[in-house]
């Protein structure tokens, strides 16, 4: 599996994706906003965009399907649920469906509400677990449920999906807003020495150049994960009285989706 992550250089920071088969050359295109970029990668690595397949409904990720489709004729894939916000799907998706790029390459799909109700990621089962998250996980962060999406889908996704995949898992997200999301994480968990040295590392890189993460390193740099952890907790027991001694996992999960909606 050939994976390459297109930074896009727009205002609201979006990548987008091709993965393609090494045999075949055939390629799929992940939220291909920025089509004209996606198309000249393919072409400058011989590469057919056969499908493309959008993670969610919001324009930022399915703004480039009309030009993709009428340059390559790419089938769209998109959840089976959103086809009355997203023109012209031609195959909804459901959890556990699998998704072929030629020969070599088999991506799962798991269906991930939270961000919005019709949201897909993708784990490719063939290579090094990788998965493509969208507006759902973001490197040192989680999306916002503002426009369609509701904080406890997105939680239960976090518990029962998300943080169940391999340590090893690559994380390759929709948007590049690792520097803010470390900034939170460190508001949260002040003594988060790992989130310092991280940011420290970011607030460098080139996002056409973009530093891909684990599972395990989300697990250390993203609050959304760190749900018991002693810091965060005592922080928001002193912001909000009302809080249990010993709160649950969610709550800690709806505060901090909370707060982050603000800061
Ligand atoms: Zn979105
Ligand atoms: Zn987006």
């Amino acid at each position: 599996m050939i994976v390459k992550q297109i930074w896009t250089g727009n205002a609201f920071r979006n990548f987008n994706y091709l993965i393609a088969c090494a045999d075949t050359g055939q390629a799929l295109a992940i939220d291909p906003l920025d089509y004209k970029k996606c198309l000249s990668v393919a072409k400058e690595n011989g590469w057919t965009i056969t499908q493309i397949l959008n993670t969610h409904e919001h324009r930022d990720h399915t703004g480039g399907n009309r030009a993709m489709i009428a340059a390559t004729g790419a089938k769209l894939l998109a959840h089976q649920n959103a086809k009355d916000s997203i023109a012209d799907i031609d195959i909804g998706l459901a959890a556990g469906d699998v998704v072929n790029v030629g020969k070599t390459v088999e991506l799962l799909v798991l269906d991930t509400p939270g961000h919005t109700m019709t949201h897909v990621c993708l784990l490719s089962q063939t290579d090094e677990p990788a998965l493509f998250s969208g507006d759902t996980l973001f490197n040192a962060g989680a999306g916002n449920c503002h426009n369609g999406g509701h904080p406890q889908e997105l939680y239960h996704t976090f518990a029962t999906q998300l943080s169940r995949l391999q340590d090893n898992t690559r994380i390759y997200p929709g948007h590049d807003y690792i520097g803010n999301n470390l900034e939170f994480t460190l508001a949260r968990e002040p003594d988060n020495e790992q989130a310092k040295t991280l940011l420290n590392q970011v607030k460098k890189q080139d996002p056409a150049k973009a530093l891909v993460s684990t599972l395990a390193m989300e697990k250390h740099i993203n609050t959304f994960f760190r749900l018991q952890n002693p810091t965060i907790i005592a922080k928001l027991q002193r912001q909000f009285p009302d809080m249990d001694e010993d709160p649950s996992p969610e709550q800690v999960f709806l505060k901090l989706r909370e707060l982050r909606n603000k800061w």
